[in-house]
């Protein structure tokens, strides 16, 4: 299914020259392990080879910063082996819970939030899967299945059906989500046989992870239409990147090209703060800028909510800078897009 992917420093060599630094990062890698490096040849062929910097590059390629210790960072820094209610189902808020199928990927983003575990194991099998159903059909409250990862569509058809199959049938689940990063990294893993298994299952929602406009090529557009045109939601979920995607022309560019596929931008999440992932953070005052210089100018549609996800597992909050800039007892004031304020009254 992934038709090929490099794990070394020999294999990436054939397709761009690493820096020194690189190399010295890989090497770094091989001995302390963790988040494993692992790339498709379909996002490698994405990257322009001859720029150190390039923003895909930047997202896979391990970088020397990613061994280096901050104060503030967290192993687990969403608290999510404290919400763990049976191994690998996450039950933070009331009516969904997050299932982890598995720890794989087609690729390793080096600012991933589940770098403790993911590509690393322990992979969960089936006998955590029926521990989760049973604690879901359970808990009637719940009536929505997220399904992440790692990527679970590393998994094969047979199990993405049995899986859907065994959700489908607790009666008190309404939406099943989705959550890959196939999309980007190997469209092609998108068959006709696969969204025919998706659609017996509805509704069903695919969340994809796009965070570069380069990151779409041709073969990703048609495997976004064979999902939205055979019915199946596609929403977009983009990690807030420092010199990846951190200006409002390539977010603008990301979130109309994602907009034009019909796939809607969900969320776009300030960095959480997993360990070596600093140099991927923008810092917090700057992102809030950032945003307010989209909104307005970019249409409600092609806008995702700004996020934080709490360290220690309370939930995403929306961020944003207060429209209010000032208060008294019978009206606010407010200011919009282009910086006019007006009051509106309070009763
Ligand atoms: C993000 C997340 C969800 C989904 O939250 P939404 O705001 O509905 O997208 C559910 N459970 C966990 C544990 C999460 O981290
Ligand atoms: S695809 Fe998702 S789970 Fe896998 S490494 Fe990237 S961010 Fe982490």
């Amino acid at each position: 299914m992934i038709k090929k992917s490099l794990r070394t420093i020999q294999e990436l060599e054939s397709y761009l020259t690493l820096t020194v630094a690189e190399k010295e990062a890989i090497l770094t890698l091989s001995q302390r392990g963790g988040l494993p490096l692992r790339i498709t040849q379909h996002y490698l062929s994405l990257i322009n080879p001859q720029d150190p910097n390039d923003p895909l590059r930047l997202q896979v390629i391990p970088q020397q910063a990613e061994f280096k210790p901050v104060e503030l960072e967290r192993r687990d820094p969403l608290g999510e082996e404290d919400h763990e209610v049976v191994p690998h189902l996450v039950h933070r808020y009331p009516d969904r819970v997050l299932l982890l199928i598995t720890d794989r990927c087609a690729s390793y983003c080096r600012f991933c939030t589940r770098k403790r575990w993911v590509g690393q194991g322990p992979t969960p099998n089936l006998n955590h899967l029926e521990k989760a159903l049973v604690y879901v059909a359970e808990h009637t409250e719940i009536k929505e299945v997220i399904i992440s990862g790692g990527d679970p569509m590393i998994l094969d058809d047979k199990k993405i059906e049995i899986l859907l199959q065994k959700i489908r049938a607790i009666p008190n689940i309404d939406v099943i989500r989705f959550h890959t990063r196939m999309l980007t990294f190997e469209p092609t893993r998108i068959t006709d046989k696969l969204v025919e298994i998706f659609k017996k299952y509805q509704p069903i929602y695919i969340v994809s992870h796009f965070n570069h406009p380069n990151e779409i090529a041709p073969e990703t557009e048609q495997a976004i239409l064979k999902l939205v045109d055979q019915g199946l939601p596609v929403l977009n979920q983009a990690v807030l990147l420092k010199n990846i995607n951190d200006n409002s022309e390539t977010l603008t560019q990301l979130f109309r090209k994602l907009t034009h596929l019909r796939v809607r931008p969900y969320y776009l999440h300030q960095c959480d703060i997993a360990p070596g992932t600093e140099q991927f953070r923008v810092p917090l005052l700057r992102a809030l800028e950032l945003v307010k210089s989209l909104r307005g100018h970019l249409s409600g549609l092609c806008l995702p909510t700004f996020v934080i996800d709490i360290p220690g597992g309370f939930g995403k909050v929306p961020m944003f800078p207060s429209p209010i800039v000032a208060q008294n007892s019978d009206c606010i004031t407010l200011e919009g897009f282009a910086g006019e304020q007006a009051n509106y009254p309070l009763q």
